[in-house]
């Protein structure tokens, strides 16, 4: 970074813009670092107007660190649901109650120790830091990248070590001492209000006349993209089992993917498997004996973030009780009125949701 970049300038372009044009987001009428916490937690990967009704509910639900260590997973994660990267969940109930036990419900206000606790990575332990505990700490997301790459002109890829080496020391050469929780809000509101992925507002931008990017004309160009590497896809058939007015649902074991939540049985195809084969195999499995292979019910295409899942479904009439194995560590039974109750996958919610398929459905079974 040259001498001559005017970085006490920026600061204070961007502190005064922020406090006049800032958006009244709930998380920001409040000190309370738990209720930072958990904003901070939905927000990654996640849009602001997304997270708002899921931030107030959860809120609602578990206003105190106790309340939320002392909940089930199951009522965690159904408040979830549909926020996606349900890992956070499952991280944030286990910090809870590691919260409750070493630190009687406060959040340590010490870096180290929030890295130590489950789901507290170096982005949420520097923004807790320094909105929560007012520390010089420099917060990097997604928004700050970009405005930094832009406002720096920086020309490489800063998703390497050294492209993160270099974003950090920008911020830092930014951060105005002691103001660091409003300096921070304020890059992330300007990489998400006017410093946009594909228009940014540059006429509207408190920090243009300093801007090295929009001065060279490449605004556009930054942040440098990594080659894209094109989405896998797999298929996977699930069955549709009812019984009544129930639906047999399996839960996933709480490590890896979607640990935690429930889902309709399901398996991916292996390599020259047909569906029927496959649903076989699956059933029996489960220790279920098969009375019917029915018709297709319809195909849900969900994505995930390294692949694209193909997902056939089919309702299956079947003897005997689900003994659950492999992925899952629990089967159940339950009505439409129980499922509200449970955090359910993102493709089992998509079948569910299916009504016309479904409907027809239950009228032939
Ligand atoms: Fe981003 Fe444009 Fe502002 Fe530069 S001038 S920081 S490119 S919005």
């Amino acid at each position: 970074m040259s001498d001559s970049f005017p970085t006490q300038a920026v600061t204070e372009a961007l502190l005064a813009w922020f406090r006049a044009r800032q958006r009244d987001l709930p998380w920001r009428r409040t000190r309370d670092p738990y209720a930072i916490w958990v904003a901070e937690t939905m927000l990654q990967q996640t849009q602001v107007s997304t997270v708002i009704p899921y931030y107030e509910r959860f809120l609602e639900r578990f206003p105190t660190v106790r309340s939320l260590a002392e909940a089930d997973l199951d009522a965690v994660l159904a408040l979830w649901q549909g926020l996606g990267y349900y890992a956070r969940a499952r991280h944030l109930h286990a910090a809870a109650r590691e919260v409750m036990t070493r630190y009687g419900g406060r959040l340590p206000p010490e870096y180290k120790a929030l890295r130590a606790l489950p789901g507290i990575g170096e982005y949420t332990a520097a923004a807790l830091m320094s909105i929560a505990f007012d520390q010089d700490y420099a917060v990097i997301d997604g928004n700050v990248r970009r405005a930094l790459c832009r406002l720096f002109d920086y020309a490489a890829d800063p998703t390497t070590a050294e492209g993160k080496r270099a974003l950090q020391a920008f911020s830092e050469a930014l951060l105005p001492k002691g103001q660091a929780g409003p300096y921070n809000q304020a890059m992330m509101e300007l990489g998400a209000t006017l410093c946009l992925p594909r228009e940014p507002l540059c006429s509207d931008c408190p920090v243009q006349p300093y801007c090295l990017a929009r001065q060279r004309g490449v605004e556009r160009e930054r942040p440098v993209q990594r080659a894209r590497i094109a989405r896998r896809e797999r298929t996977f058939i699930a069955a549709y089992i009812a019984r009544g007015d129930r639906l047999l649902l399996l839960r996933r074991r709480p490590e890896g993917l979607l640990g935690g939540l429930w889902e309709l049985p399901n398996t991916e195809l292996g390599p020259g498997e047909g569906d029927a084969e496959a649903l076989q195999r699956l059933l029996q499995e489960l220790s279920l004996g098969v009375s019917e292979i029915g018709e297709a019910l319809g195909t849900i295409r969900h994505a995930y973030s390294h692949f694209t899942a193909l997902v056939r479904l089919y309702r299956c009439a079947t003897l005997g009780e689900a003994s659950p194995a492999g992925l899952w560590d629990a089967a159940a039974w339950l009505s439409a009125d129980e499922r509200a109750g449970y955090g359910l996958t993102g493709v089992t919610r998509k079948a569910l949701e299916n009504k016309r398929n479904i409907s027809e459905y239950e009228e032939n079974f």
